[in-house]
Formats: C-alpha cells, sequence, structure tokens
C-alpha cells in the first residue's frame, strides 16, 4: 500500500484519501454505537450487516437494486479478493489491462487465477473491444477499475456495457473505487445490474465518503453472485466489518447531501488543479476521479517527487514502463493544492 504517514506537517496526496471529513451524521452514529461505556463492544457485530445492506439498497433502489443484490466487506480490497477467489478463478485466464490496480496481480498470484493483461491504447484508455474474444478464447473472467487507476480514465457506460454483453459466461467485475467523481451524475454501472446476472459493481466508502479508516466496501450484483461471496466470506471471517463500521457506514450512505458536497468540492478542485499545472507545463490525462496523473515534458517524474518530499508534500511515482514519468496526485483541499502548486513552482 502507498506509504501512510502520522507525524503532522505532512500534505499527503498519496493514497487518494478524501481531504474533507466524512458526514458529522456518521460520527455521532459511531459515537452512539460506543455509547457512554463501549458496552456494546462486548457483544459479536451482525454478521450479515443487514442495516448496511438495507442502506445500500436504498441509495440505489431507482436501479432496482434490494439488500439481495449487495455483498458489504472489510474495504473493497477483501471484496476484491473474495471475488477473486469464488467468481473469476476458472480453467480460462481473466483478463484486466496492464497498467491498473496493483492488487489484481497480487490476489491472482494469492489465489491462483491465470491472467492475461491487457494493453491500454496509446492514450491510456482501456479499449472495449480488446476483451472481446472469439468463442474459443472466451476469457474466464473481466476485472477493471471504472475510472481506471491510476490513469483517472473514465470508460463510458455504453464501453462497460459492450464488455459485460460480450462476455455473457463469464463475471465482468467493474471495480468503481472512484466512480462519484466521474461527474454530476454518477456513471455508474449499478445502473446496469438488473439487466446482465455476469455484472459485480465494486464501491468503497473509503475515497468519496471520506471513510477509508473505517474499511467499509461492497459489491452489487446478481443475487446469485452474491451469494457466491457470502459463502467465500463465511468460510473466511463471520464478521468482517464490525459494530461502529456498520453503524457510521449506515449514516454516510444515508447522509447524500454531504456526499455531494464532498464530492463536488473535490471534482472543482481537481479542475482547477489541472489548469493551474497546465501553465506550469504539465500535461494531465482527463480525470473522472479524486486524483490526477500529470506528467512534465522537461521534468524527470521521480526527480519531481523527491523534490516535493523534500518539501513535505507526498505524491505517488510508479517505476513502470509506460507510466514512469508520470506522478499520480491526490486531489486535496484547496490550501494543499495551493502549497503543492507553490512547490512545484520553485522547484521548475
Ligand atoms: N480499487 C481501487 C482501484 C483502488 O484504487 C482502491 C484504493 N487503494 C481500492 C479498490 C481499495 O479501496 P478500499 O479497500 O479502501 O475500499
Amino acid at each position: 500500500p502507498g506509504e501512510q504517514v502520522n507525524e503532522p506537517g505532512w500534505i499527503k496526496l498519496n493514497t487518494n484519501e478524501n481531504p474533507y471529513p466524512p458526514s458529522p451524521k456518521a460520527v455521532a452514529a459511531m459515537q452512539a454505537e460506543l455509547g457512554a461505556d463501549g458496552a456494546t463492544l462486548r457483544l459479536y457485530p451482525d454478521p450479515n450487516a443487514d442495516r448496511l445492506k438495507d442502506a445500500i439498497a436504498r441509495h440505489f433502489t431507482m436501479h432496482g437494486i434490494t439488500p439481495a443484490h449487495v455483498f458489504v466487506g472489510n474495504g473493497s480490497d477483501e471484496v476484491l479478493a473474495h471475488a477473486f477467489q469464488g467468481l473469476l478463478k476458472h480453467e480460462r485466464p481473466i483478463l484486466f489491462p496492464d497498467i491498473t490496480y496493483s492488487f489484481y496481480p497480487v490476489y491472482c498470484g494469492l489465489y491462483g487465477v491465470d491472467y492475461e493483461q491487457v494493453a491500454l491504447n496509446d492514450d491510456f484508455e482501456i479499449v472495449a473491444a480488446d476483451y472481446l474474444r472469439p468463442e474459443a478464447c472466451k476469457p474466464g473472467g473481466v476485472i477493471f477499475p471504472n475510472p481506471n487507476a491510476p490513469t483517472g480514465l473514465l470508460l463510458p457506460l455504453a464501453e462497460v456495457e459492450r464488455i459485460v454483453t460480450g462476455n455473457p459466461e463469464a463475471v465482468v467485475v467493474v471495480d468503481e473505487a472512484y466512480i462519484d467523481f466521474g461527474g454530476d451524475d454518477i456513471p455508474t454501472a449499478i445502473a446496469l445490474v438488473a439487466k446482465y446476472p455476469n455484472l459485480l459493481v465494486v464501491h468503497t466508502l473509503s475515497k468519496s465518503r471520506s471513510l477509508a479508516g473505517l474499511r467499509v466496501g461492497y459489491a452489487v450484483g446478481h443475487p446469485e453472485l452474491i451469494e457466491g461471496l457470502e459463502r467465500v466470506k463465511n468460510s473466511f471471517n463471520s464478521y468482517p466489518l464490525d459494530r461502529l463500521a456498520i453503524a457510521g457506514a449506515v449514516a454516510a450512505m444515508d447522509d447524500v447531501a454531504h456526499f455531494d458536497a464532498t464530492r463536488k468540492a473535490v471534482m472543482k478542485s481537481r479542475e482547477a488543479l489541472i489548469a493551474d499545472m497546465a501553465k506550469l507545463g504539465f500535461e494531465t490525462l482527463p480525470s473522472a476521479a479524486n486524483f490526477i496523473f500529470a506528467r512534465h515534458p522537461k521534468h524527470d517524474a521521480a526527480t519531481l517527487a523527491v523534490a516535493l518530499r523534500e518539501r513535505s508534500i507526498i505524491v505517488r511515482h510508479f517505476k513502470l514502463p509506460r507510466i514512469e514519468q508520470f506522478l499520480r496526485i491526490t486531489i486535496g483541499t484547496d490550501e494543499q493544492c495551493l502549497a503543492l502548486l507553490a512547490a512545484l513552482r520553485e522547484i521548475l
């Protein structure tokens, strides 16, 4: 995982956390759950986290989602892990992009899932046609983040749908960790779940709901896919979500006003940061996420990352083919973005 610094004074723009606090209603709900003496913590939590499944289903009723369509886990990483083990392991290799979330090949290694990495095009885009294979060589499954990480690029919903309809015998997992930053109208593939039984959409409360420290993620899909995930989960950990996490997550899902205000503030700061960085000569991929992926034609990315660090600003640099001249920078508060710009101006 990305580095966590705990001392004050650092501007931490390296792990795509939200710069704003979570919903005050979520904080109050966790305090209420804890009570004055913490006695509730004597008892195990609800193993099925039914209240949370209800709250998530409520949030997506306009797409025909019911609690039976919802799986919850200890961060979306755990939800993804169960999907690799329970839904993506087959005789045939699964497909995911060559530049993508670094955990996918790790889960494949852990669970013995064969995979093939599909190259992004020269503009760093996922090309839906590359995931449509002839009958004789259909993949065992497909997974990709949308928006992709670390590029921030969004694949339009119609292209997501092409991948889903082109692989009717395989599970297609769309990892939408950052989708809430994809526009005022959120272009989520949850809108397609009622139509396609092979689609699983994974979300997290770590980004748009500012709860990375609480560890809550969920998946939305056909009840039979959810049932498969439940069986893996019940063979692994009966209580992945603790009492505080369930209480806080329910209130966070219900506080739509806070969610909308924060995600819109982040999107606004993102556009301002992209424009200001362009004035310094940076080229930034169009981002639909709470981070940007930027390079400078005249300055080495690794050197820039070190120079920023000397100024107490941490960004992410991946020493990987094709992207080693990029920096991935999380959108901070406006104050943090200004500090970043001032530091970059000085370094350049
Ligand atoms: N998917 C993607 C694409 C991510 O970038 C992250 C964050 N590292 C996750 C999933 C996992 O997030 P979490 O476990 O905090 O829900």
